[in-house]
């Protein structure tokens, strides 16, 4: 049994079951057992890969289409480069690297990371040691433009699941039986914030929420009214959508989410549609599919121009990962490519609707 088994299950039979979104937090970012807290959970030997450890491209791409929203809006200096959950570091070193030749892009950028992982905290100190960390979104300096990135960062925001229960609805949450953590849910309520769901939803049906996402993006949103900016989200998900999208995910295999508490990656669909309600002041572009917002970038032209400088298995690998980043089949559909910006300027390019 894993120590934080052990935790929630003291916790619920002292208190009751959870909800989905009190258990992913737990579950990923618990002080001593989170997933998050306790390692780098990146690459092949880890249990994800996401799309900047595919390949380089990707976060050249994302950076040439960040410093292009900076220039449209008139090249501001100073201004913050953010980024939320930064992995290992891989996108923003990739999109200094493609930024570095954009006249007064470094020169005026204040590169600012916001990350819950220390040992990831390290990782990205080796690439990016320029940086300033902070614990959470809204204690970046607020009085400059705020130019951002996040890739699969919303994806591990804790959500909360509720199945359709005449006009009203049932939580699902964890609960224990014996020593095993198991689904249950509550008694029917009726909820005002799924009121708007009651139209395109049927008895049974289950839809989820980000009880974070409002806020979050209502703080990115505001700044870039106030201060200009934009901000390129990347995850995948859909807009609005009903059915269980959590997940576990350990050793590339999906596993059961109950099972090894903390041993882990916890993630969930992203609604894009409640991402766009939540931007005001600011506006939202898109979202359009990943592999659709890649080959408006330039993806093919990058493409073959690194492929010219390669042979072999490299070759092949390369090949690979540029289908793996845009074909619909894999990634290139079930990712999608919102963007924040001020309502008076262009978004970024790529993410027009
Ligand atoms: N963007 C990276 C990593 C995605 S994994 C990439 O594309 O490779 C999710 C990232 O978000 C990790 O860095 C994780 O530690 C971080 N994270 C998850 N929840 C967080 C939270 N609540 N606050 C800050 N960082 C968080």
């Amino acid at each position: 049994m894993t120590a934080l088994r052990e935790i929630l299950l003291r916790r619920i039979a002292a208190t009751g079951p959870i909800s989905i979104a009190e258990y992913m937090t737990e579950c990923l970012l618990h002080p001593e057992h989170g997933y998050y807290t306790t390692r780098d959970p990146l690459g092949a030997e880890g249990d994800f890969t996401t799309a900047p450890e595919i390949s380089q491209m990707f976060g050249e791409l994302m950076g040439l289409a960040l410093a292009q929203a900076w220039l449209d809006q008139g090249a501001p200096a100073p201004f913050v480069l953010a980024e939320p959950g930064p992995g290992r570091g891989t996108l923003m070193a990739d999109m200094l690297r493609a930024t570095a030749r954009v006249p007064g892009f470094h020169d005026g950028l204040r590169l600012h990371l916001v990350e819950a992982s220390p040992a990831l905290r390290a990782a990205q100190a080796e690439k990016l040691p320029h940086a300033t960390w902070h614990d959470r979104l809204d204690q970046i300096p607020g009085d400059l433009p705020l130019f951002m990135v996040a890739n699969e960062f919303f994806d591990a925001l804790p959500i909360r699941q509720f199945v359709r229960d005449g006009a009203g609805w049932r939580e699902r949450v964890v609960g224990r039986e014996g020593d095993a953590l198991v689904f249950g849910l509550t008694a029917p309520v009726p909820l005002a914030e799924l009121e708007h769901r009651l139209d395109d939803t049927e008895e049974g049906d289950m839809v989820e929420t980000s009880p974070a996402l409002p806020a979050l993006v209502g703080e990115i949103g505001t700044r870039i009214a106030a201060n200009g900016g934009a901000a390129l989200i990347v995850d995948y998900g859909g807009r609005g959508a009903t059915g269980d999208s959590f997940q576990a995910v350990r050793g590339h295999e999906k596993v059961d989410p109950l099972d090894m508490p903390g041993q882990a990656d916890l993630t969930a669909h992203v609604d894009f549609a409640a991402l766009a309600r939540a931007a005001a002041p600011a506006a939202c572009a898109g979202p359009v599919p990943q592999g659709v917002f890649l080959e408006r970038l330039g993806i093919t032209a990058r493409a073959q121009a690194l492929a010219a400088r390669l042979d072999g298995a490299a070759l092949e690998a390369h090949v690979a990962a540029h289908r793996r980043l845009t074909h619909p089949a894999e990634m290139g559909d079930l990712f999608k490519v919102a963007a924040l910006h001020p309502c008076n300027m262009p978004p970024p390019p790529g993410t027009e609707t």
